[in-house]
């Protein structure tokens, strides 16, 4: 989300005259486009705030803009605490990107209740797959989560307008597209998510549809069938669990439990067989008892997922679980997040050598960075494969016999194109 909204204000400056840099030191305007969904991320973006002050110094013509969930957050106190910045603006505010460059200083961090009409065109690096925004917001508030603060309430974008994003979106050679929303089940427009996905099948010269996030609570059999019927759909989805701990997940305000969300994965892999998972874990939530910890790792091993994104628990100024007692120690949270990515290095392993042998479809996204004589791209399961081929093959679907399985890739060989 964040990175397309970087892609936004890269469109909105290239309409202004702006032509991006790779040197700090040559720039007249530098975004800072923050995300404080954890403290490293906030850590990382303060260093390099202090970093470019010199810049400032030397260049005093040089504008400096904070963008993002950090913007948004801390809003005229970024300007107070660091003289060297002249603009601040929240996830809701990048349609001002263009007016707020004609003023000295400015902060925009009030609530856009038309985000869902302002579309913004993004400048894409990439002409292969694209990042297509269909809602914004969140209503959720999990207890650990700042999203819903930063980012305001749930509003869905009328399907005409990305039906319109998309086909132009094919006009201009694309395959795939990602559908972004923070929790995309409840897409709720002039049609549901179902209806949208229906919609967005039928644009000729999209071959891949993609979407994130998806919630476990509102994954509907409707959804499930999507999954199943619509043959561009890809066979991946993200399905965050977060514990395997029903305590947990109560404490975490996800309204699901550790049940119900085997269910759902059941009829997943009931419906669509082939279809790969993947989730996101916490380790080390407020009050985590060794045996929640394990219950974590029961569920990896009962749900084989294809691949998880694993954190130590971040407590968010500003949220429940912030303030919630019981907190867990670095160290235990370290050996717990240890333990959770040992235990699924070796499911990924395994179950990405079950594919050695196979045939995939790939479509191929871009040539190698370190060597110019492979191409890379993925299946449709969202597995990354590298083979050897032809630059002009970018952009193609491909079959791809899988001759050896790492952890993170696949390596593959051409047979023919699909
Ligand atoms: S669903 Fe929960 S974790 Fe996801 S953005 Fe919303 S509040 Fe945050």
């Amino acid at each position: 989300m964040n990175v397309h909204d970087s892609e936004k204000m890269a469109g909105i400056l290239k309409a202004e005259g702006y032509t991006e840099t790779a040197y700090t030191e040559e720039a007249d305007l530098i975004i800072f486009n923050t995300c404080s969904i954890r403290q490293k991320a906030e850590q990382k973006f303060r260093s390099e705030l202090g970093r470019i002050k010199l810049l400032k110094i030397k260049n005093p013509l040089l504008k400096i803009a904070v963008a993002g969930c950090i913007a948004q957050q801390k809003g005229r106190d970024i300007l107070k605490r660091n003289p060297q910045v002249d603009y601040v603006f929240g996830p809701q505010n990048v349609h001002k990107l263009s007016s707020m460059l004609t003023a000295d200083t400015m902060v925009c961090i009030e609530d856009n209740p038309e985000i869902q009409h302002t579309d913004i065109p993004a400048e894409r690096k990439d002409n292969v797959k694209a990042w297509v925004s269909i809602m914004y917001g969140c209503n959720n508030f999990c207890s650990y989560c700042i999203v819903p603060y930063t980012r305001g309430r749930e509003k869905s974008r009328p399907s005409e307008n990305i039906y319109k994003e998309i086909h132009e979106l094919s006009e201009n050679g694309f395959k795939e597209v990602t559908l972004l929303g923070q929790n995309v089940n409840s897409y709720d427009s002039d049609t549901n998510f179902a209806g949208l996905l229906r919609k967005i099948n039928a644009i000729t010269g999209i071959e891949r549809i993609r979407f994130v996030t998806s919630h476990p609570r509102d994954l509907s059999d409707e959804l499930i069938l999507c999954i199943k019927e619509l043959p561009k759909i890809c066979g991946h989805i993200h399905l965050p669990l977060q514990s395997g701990s029903s305590r947990i997940l109560k404490l975490m305000n996800r309204g699901y439990t550790y049940e119900d969300y085997l269910e759902k994965v059941g009829k997943l892999k009931e419906c669509v067989p082939d279809i790969a998972i993947t989730t996101d874990i916490i380790a080390g939530f407020p009050s985590e008892t060794d045996n929640d910890h394990s219950l974590t790792i029961e569920a990896l091993k009962r749900i084989e997922f294809d691949g998880i994104f694993a954190f130590k628990f971040s407590p968010r100024p500003g949220t429940k679980a912030a303030e919630m007692d019981d907190k867990i120690s670095e160290k235990i949270k370290s050996l717990r997040l240890y333990e959770i990515l040992g235990y699924q290095d070796d499911i990924t392993l395994r179950k990405n050598k079950e594919l050695e042998g196979s045939l995939q479809e790939v479509l191929v996204e871009g040539v190698s960075k370190t060597n110019n004589g492979k191409i890379t791209g993925r299946t449709r399961t969202n597995k990354i494969i590298n083979l050897e081929g032809d630059a002009a093959l970018v952009g193609r679907l491909i079959n791809v016999e899988i001759r050896k399985a790492l952890r993170h890739s696949l390596e593959g060989r051409l047979t023919n194109q699909a």
